[in-house]
């Protein structure tokens, strides 16, 4: 039998096995149940996220009629009736599945909309799904207006898009309209893990966390990339041929150029952002993943416990926590994305890298000698776990919770001019 690529394989046939979309199941299951039926559905949601399969789903459920032949308009379709298995298969002549973006012109509309008036041949319901609708032309719009205001009554249509902005009002209106969320890279995580426990390969669960955030919220891409990556490790799925794939850098890697920056190693990160290069990773996705890196340093500090997703990488990030003020880590963030924006004019990807690294450097806040954390003069740090003061605050005479082991200013300085910045 021929290799069938793991998103087609493992596409859900039932609303039970539909990841991460339990509010639009639901809210489908009760309008079923309930035999509410709206004649026109609009599925929003990024690229991936199920809006065929949920169209499909939906057509079954429309169509079943359950082993016995018997069974009416279901939530839970049988999976073997006629119906059943010939949506499944693409063959069922009253499931109508239409790609918008390349039959877009108002004759091609005019002609299937033709067709909308003659009843079923074999079936309960002729069901429409238009995908990416949005780019159907203005005269398509309006031919298809027409249908969907005063459809036969035997006529389901499912609409699908990625830009709801789009699609015309009159026809949104006309719609019940369901949005499909992102996949949350831990869904997407779990769903790969359970995918391979049953195809019998083995794979690291970083590798597939590593995987799942690359799908950036599509569990079609994250399927599609796990199809790379069996073919790419030949058999066994590691998080180190996984980073290889994807040209992505081991988040260790940016925690110690975090490291080096915070206490002033100019020349090692130097000597680090080299090699990344010389490891193939890209300047770009490297600026990202840090400033990506930042973003969980500011959640851990504010509120420790609310990054759960950071794997192996959790015990550094909280280090770096408490290493850095709440100050230094927006500082540097806004550099990485100013970094990511500036990237295309700068001479090349490892100028614009390296000059990040050292305008994080210029910028360390005044008072720390490079290559120690030890503040030299005044303005002891603000306790790590307590509120961070906000930048503009106007110093308190006496700050109110230096720790324990730094020496506040006034022990052994001698009170005078507080702008007298480093020598
Ligand atoms: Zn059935």
């Amino acid at each position: 039998m021929s290799y069938q690529v793991l998103a087609r394989k493992w596409r859900p046939h039932d609303f039970e096995s539909i990841v991460g979309q339990e509010h639009v199941v639901a809210a489908l299951k009760h309008a079923l149940d309930e035999n509410r039926l709206h004649h026109a559905y609009l599925f929003t949601g990024t690229r991936g996220v199920g809006k065929t399969t949920l169209s499909r789903i939906l057509a079954k459920c429309l169509n079943c009629t359950g082993e016995d032949g018997k069974g009416g308009v279901t939530s839970h379709p049988c999976g073997k009736c006629e119906a059943c298995r010939a949506i499944d298969e693409g063959r069922f002549v009253d499931y109508i599945e239409i790609d918008a973006a390349s039959n877009r012109s108002v004759e091609e509309m005019t002609q299937l909309l033709e067709r909308a008036m003659y009843a079923p041949t074999n079936a309960r319901y002729k069901v429409y799904m238009i995908d990416e609708v949005h780019m159907l032309s203005a005269h398509a719009f309006n031919a298809m207006l027409k249908t969907l205001e005063e459809p036969p009554e035997y006529v389901k249509f499912i609409l699908a898009t990625t830009d709801p902005q789009k699609v015309p009002v009159t026809v949104l209106s006309r719609c019940l309209q369901f949005n499909l969320k992102n996949m949350a890279p831990a869904a997407v995580a779990s769903h790969m893990q359970s995918i391979m426990q049953q195809e019998g390969i083995p794979a690291e669960p970083a590798a597939l966390e590593v995987l799942s955030r690359a799908a950036r919220g599509s569990m079609r891409d994250g399927l599609s990339l796990l199809d790379q990556a069996i073919a790419f490790c030949a058999g066994n799925v590691t998080l180190e041929k996984v980073r290889a794939m994807l040209g992505v850098m081991d988040s260790d890697v940016l925690c110690d150029l975090t490291e080096m920056v915070l206490e002033g190693r100019a020349k090692e990160a130097l000597d680090t952002a080299r090699k990344i290069g010389l490891d193939g990773v890209s300047y770009t996705q490297a600026v990202r993943d840090w400033a990506s890196l930042m973003h969980r340093i500011a959640i851990v500090q504010r509120v420790p416990g609310a990054v759960t997703d950071a794997g192996s990488s959790l015990e550094r990030i909280q280090k770096l926590a408490g290493a850095m003020t709440p100050e230094e880590v927006q500082l540097d963030y806004q550099i990485l994305l100013q970094a990511r924006a500036d990237m295309a004019q700068a001479p090349d990807e490892y100028a614009g890298f390296t000059m990040a690294i050292l305008r994080m450097l210029a910028f360390k806040p005044a008072g720390f000698a490079p290559g120690s954390r030890v503040p030299e003069k005044k303005e002891p740090q603000p306790a790590l776990q307590a509120e961070a003061k906000p930048v503009s605050a106007p110093q308190p005479e006496v700050p109110p919770e230096a720790p324990a082991d730094i020496a506040p200013p006034w022990v052994d300085a001698a009170p005078e001019d507080p702008d007298r910045g480093e020598h």
